[in-house]
């Protein structure tokens, strides 16, 4: 008989962006006239830069030609785009990272989903809430954990970011042996310091532990003392992999590319606590569950780093960052507390007690504003919402007048709902 792999019946279904998609359209259809102006879905809206649009091209023009045709390539990705990426990510930061520890995949969704497959089943794994449910879900799906109650799945360690500890994982008070980190994080918009990344490899070391870090936004860091990557960090080679993505920094969510780095002097344990090579593991999984990126996209992925590719992609990230220092300031104005939108395309406001979803209803209805509620990102998002800046100018300023004029109104009619704003709470 053909039998199910029970541990998905625990996955908790995500009805986030579909039940978000469902009130965006009873309010459409009940208010046809209402333009609505959609900041919750972290996808970006600016075409491909000309420069990439060209390597894409010529990548293309190529396969038009015998001479010039090409098959299947090597699953780790050329060496031209893994030479590109260790010289201008990592090298020219001071980052010792050499083009073979370099995996070009189809994006990052991926990547951090898949590594857990290395690892033994009864690992101890450390995850924020909130959190970008793939991690989670992932090691659900492998049956690292008990069942879901009060929010939670057991035989997890959460480690709860909330404002008490300005959002930032603390380190875990037990032994865990998997650590999965996020700066800038998705979905607070937090960043960490070179400091504090210290102490997450410190632990890693002294814990024999391993260092899962998501960098998918690393290209919104503006503030030169923020490291770009963990391996600004001494000795993160040794306990940590990092997962980077071309979708937010170039605009690729639709044409998918990203990269996992796996440093060669990464150890990991077998069963008789034998060291074990993790870049020979993940060479392993990659090279027979993967084929590579198609040969265009990764031209279109080495031309983010031409000097004219640079230029461009700085330019369009620049113009996101302007829209999330619109939103920034119109929330501070509003004197609601929010931490993110700096170095960060996501702002997270504390709706003061506010359930994320009367929230939600609250921007939506008010201000024809389409947020996502931060209950979608775990227990801690509960009286959160996520902002993103990935929209035009146009609608950013726009949805900022009115958030004003519906938030500005609310606090003055009533607190009862919950949304008190600062200078109500003195
Ligand atoms: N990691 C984080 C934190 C993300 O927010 C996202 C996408 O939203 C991803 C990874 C996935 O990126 P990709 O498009 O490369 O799969």
């Amino acid at each position: 008989m053909i039998r199910a792999n029970d541990n998905y019946s625990k996955l908790q279904a995500s009805y986030l962006f579909s039940d978000i998609a469902k009130k965006v359209n009873d309010y459409q259809l009940k208010n046809p006239e209402a333009h609505i102006i959609r900041l919750g879905i972290g996808d970006v809206t600016r075409a491909l830069a000309p420069e990439v649009i060209k390597g894409f091209h010529d990548g293309v023009n190529e396969m038009a030609n015998d001479a010039t045709f090409r098959g299947y390539g090597p699953e780790q990705g050329y060496a031209f785009l893994r030479e590109t990426i260790a010289k201008n990510d990592f090298q020219d930061r001071g980052a010792d990272i050499l083009p073979d520890e370099i995996f070009v995949s189809d994006g990052a969704k991926c990547d951090t989903g898949n590594f857990q497959e290395l690892f033994a089943k009864d690992i101890k794994v450390a995850i924020p809430d909130p959190v970008y449910p793939a991690y989670l879900d992932t090691n659900v799906m492998a049956g690292r954990t008990g069942e879901f109650e009060k929010g939670r799945y057991s035989g997890i360690i959460y480690m709860d970011c909330l404002k008490e500890n300005n959002f930032l994982p603390k380190l875990p008070e037990e032994q865990v042996d998997l650590i999965y980190l996020c700066f800038p994080n998705n979905p607070t918009g937090s960043t960490a310091t070179k400091e504090e990344l210290t102490l997450w490899v410190e632990y890693a070391k002294k814990n024999q532990a391993l260092i899962l870090f998501d960098a998918a936004y690393e290209a919104f860091i503006r503030d030169e003392a923020l490291p770009r990557t963990i391996y600004e960090i001494e000795g993160a080679r040794e306990v940590a992999v990092e997962f980077r993505s071309f979708s937010k920094t170039a605009g690729f969510t639709g044409t998918r590319c990203g990269f996992t780095v796996v440093p060669k002097n990464c150890m990991i344990f077998n069963s008789k606590g034998e060291k074990t090579s993790l870049h020979a593991m993940w060479n392993r999984r990659h090279t027979t569950k993967f084929n590579g990126v198609s040969y265009p996209v990764q031209k279109a992925a080495q031309a983010v780093y031409s000097q004219e590719g640079k230029a461009q992609v700085q330019e369009q990230i620049s113009y996101y960052l302007n829209n999330a220092d619109i939103i920034r300031k119109t929330i501070e104005t509003l004197g609601l507390d929010y931490v993110g939108g700096k170095n960060s395309p996501y702002i997270w406001i504390d709706g003061s007690g506010m359930d994320s979803w009367k929230f939600f209803d609250l921007l939506l209805t008010k201000a024809s504003v389409v947020c996502t509620p931060g209950a979608g990102f775990g227990r801690c998002g509960n009286n959160y919402i996520r902002l993103s800046a990935f929209n035009s100018l146009d609608n950013v300023t726009l949805a900022m007048e009115r958030l004003k004029k519906a938030l500005a109104l609310k606090s003055r009619v009533t607190n009862r709902s919950g949304l008190t704003n600062r200078s109500h709470v003195k």
